[in-house]
């Protein structure tokens, strides 16, 4: 069974507790909100999710999306949905005031993503790029467009897309060929196919406004000669009234594995009426602004996968009576014991739930640094949040949408048979959850970012944002009596992290492949220290909270750091053997020893 409630007690543990009364004042003086308003509209979110989106998750994705005569329907009650979503001003809630928005912290919206993709993440990919796109907008666009295009974003009615993908460009972006040419009143004429595209025609917002990357006829070849345009599906009026349709139509949609409620859309744009945004030639950059906002947003799907996995999967081993415990009838009364009682299905949720509540501190801190970056007047600290988000951004990306599927594939496992039928609902699990690993760039991607992008960048920079914080913390709490038994957890794999990263260093020096090699080893180890961070930290706060705890939320928080430090934080023992014996067992592997059969 799809089961799912909001987790409000994690997301508000998080927020009065983990984050720290500094962190509240980035969070809701900036905009006049109090923590309890906050609290209210996260409890009415939280509604939306599980009364709205929930019930439509099965529905939508045995119906999926159906297209005629260029026309995408989405399933049943979707459009009921998104209305609502509209109406009741979701869309906007932490957009710019400006243009529109509530100007809620950044924070809101990664616990309202987690919740609308544990309750139907079809649904949520609908909204979700639209935030990404007002912000690319807003911070590369002429006043005009952001004047014409935003108040209707923020509010939803119009909603946004990313065009990236080509039939023969996915991940060398620098392959594209689609073609802006500029025209006398200052626009562009785009004509190409884009391919994959979420959203890119549904029947639920009244316009859809594309982002799509393109070369102008004179731009240098590959990665330096991409410019980024907006192309609205209607072209507005002056006055936001819709005018004319522009030049550009949906060819077909995809019969995908999993979110089948989201329409995948091949575009085709025939000299379609298209706005610079940024500069010329620049369209990385500004399009940057959009890929790295929705990568965060997908390691939130990843955790909403998990999550539901997690919950679901907890349902069921609470229900199921198979067997006796090892230590003597739990209850007798009954013909066996639910299986939660066998210790390798608790040791299986508890891995899920200390992975989830680990990552949704570790996504929450990181919404935080995105406040702070934008808020903070002392340049030292808005710097050193911005490096941060920069850093964490392929981190979060690749490994919570890693668990999303592990989780996923695990609610199966707890379902026994059962899990592969249908009617419980966990096997769509593992098709939706799957999609986050490979969209937004692949998590290999991720991976070489982190080790080839963010590790060198500014001489380490990006890196002391992460290493600082945590060396700080140990030496403060060096004799912190309540850590004495978790610490050396975080010391061992952080000392782990510390040898592997200059390891990877050196060596790629030399060798690019010694450093390209251990990527995804090296993230997933980053991955597991910067949780272990959170984990200690939370422990800490609930030492000190236990002797006001009736319904046993500290208690229970203590004993899942200490399942997570024990048994999932010394994987990072294994990366680090596989990463300190180099890469050349397999760059050097011959080509022709990759074949099955040598008669
Ligand atoms: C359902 C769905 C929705 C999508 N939505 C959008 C959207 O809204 N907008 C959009 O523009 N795109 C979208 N995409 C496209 C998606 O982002 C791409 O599929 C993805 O970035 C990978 O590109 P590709 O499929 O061409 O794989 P390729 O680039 O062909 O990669 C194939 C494999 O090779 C690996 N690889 C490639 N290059 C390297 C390298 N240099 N080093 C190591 N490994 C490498 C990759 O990791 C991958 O495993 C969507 C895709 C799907 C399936």
């Amino acid at each position: 069974m799809q089961s799912y409630s909001a987790p409000l007690n994690d997301m508000k543990f998080i927020i009065e507790d983990f984050l720290n009364s500094g962190a509240e004042d980035t969070l809701f003086k900036q905009n006049d909100i109090e923590i309890e308003d906050f609290n209210f509209i996260l409890d009415e979110s939280s509604k939306f999710c599980e009364e709205i989106l929930l019930p439509l998750n099965q529905s939508g994705d045995k119906e999926g999306c159906t297209f005629e005569n260029g026309k995408v329907k989405t399933p049943k009650g979707f459009k009921d949905a998104y209305k609502q979503f509209v109406e009741s001003g979701w869309q906007g809630a932490a957009l710019d005031q400006k243009y529109g928005g509530q100007g809620l912290p950044y924070i809101f919206n990664v616990f309202f993503d987690e919740m609308i993709t544990s309750s139907n993440m079809g649904f949520g990919n609908y909204p979700g790029l639209t935030g990404n796109a007002f912000e690319a907008i807003k911070k590369s666009a002429s006043d005009d467009l952001k004047d014409l295009y935003l108040p209707k974003l923020a509010t939803g009615e119009w909603s946004g897309t990313m065009n990236l993908t080509e039939p023969q460009c996915g991940t060398d972006l620098g392959l594209s060929k689609a073609m802006a040419k500029p025209q006398e009143d200052g626009s562009y004429k785009l004509t190409g196919t884009k391919i994959f595209i979420t959203g890119g025609e549904q029947d639920l917002s009244e316009n859809i406004i594309h982002l799509v990357l393109a070369r102008t006829p004179d731009a240098p070849k590959g990665i330096k000669g991409i410019s980024l345009f907006l192309v609205p599906k209607i072209i507005p009026n002056k006055d936001g009234s819709l005018g004319e349709e522009n030049s550009l139509s949906c060819g077909s949609i995809e019969d995908k594995m999993g979110i089948k409620s989201s329409s995948t859309c091949v575009m085709h744009y025939n000299d379609a009426k298209a706005w610079l945004v940024g500069d010329l030639n620049k369209g990385m950059k500004a399009m940057f602004i959009m890929m790295n906002g929705a990568r965060l947003m997908v390691g939130v799907q990843g955790l909403g996968m998990s999550e539901v996995s997690y919950q679901s999967a907890l349902y069921y081993a609470k229900e199921r009576l198979q067997g006796r415990s090892l230590k003597g009838a739990k209850k007798p009364e009954m013909s066996a014991d639910p299986i939660i009682v066998h210790p390798d299905v608790r040791k299986t949720l508890l891995k899920m739930k200390s992975l989830n509540e680990g990552i949704r501190g570790l996504i929450a801190f990181t919404a935080l640094q995105v406040d702070v970056a934008k808020y903070e007047k002392d340049k030292f600290k808005k710097q050193r949040a911005d490096d941060w988000v920069a850093l964490m951004t392929p981190i979060i990306k690749a490994y919570a949408t890693d668990i999303g599927s592990e989780s996923a594939n695990l609610a199966v496992q707890m379902y026994g048979g059962h899990g592969f039928i249908k009617d419980h609902g966990v096997e769509q699990f593992v098709r939706d959850a799957r999609i986050a690993q490979l969209y937004e760039g692949t998590n290999g991607i991720q991976a070489l970012d982190l080790v080839g992008r963010k590790l060198p960048m500014h001489n380490g920079r990006l890196l002391r944002s992460f290493f600082h914080e945590v060396k700080e913390y140990i030496e403060e709490n060096a004799f912190n009596y309540n850590l004495k038994e978790v610490m050396p957890h975080l010391m061992k794999s952080f000392g782990r992290l510390q040898q592997a990263t200059a390891f990877i260093a050196s060596k790629g020096l030399s060798d690019p492949e010694e450093g390209a090699g251990p990527a995804t080893d090296y993230l997933k180890m980053f991955a597991l220290t910067s949780l272990a961070y959170v984990w200690v930290k939370y422990i800490d706060i609930s030492n000190r909270k236990m002797n006001d705890d009736p319904k046993g939320f500290y208690k229970a928080k203590i004993a899942t750091g200490t399942f997570f430090l024990n048994k999932v934080l010394p994987e990072t023992g294994a990366l680090m053997s596989s990463i300190m014996s180099g890469a050349s067992s397999y760059t050097k592997y011959e080509d022709d020893f990759f074949k099955s059969s040598f008669s």
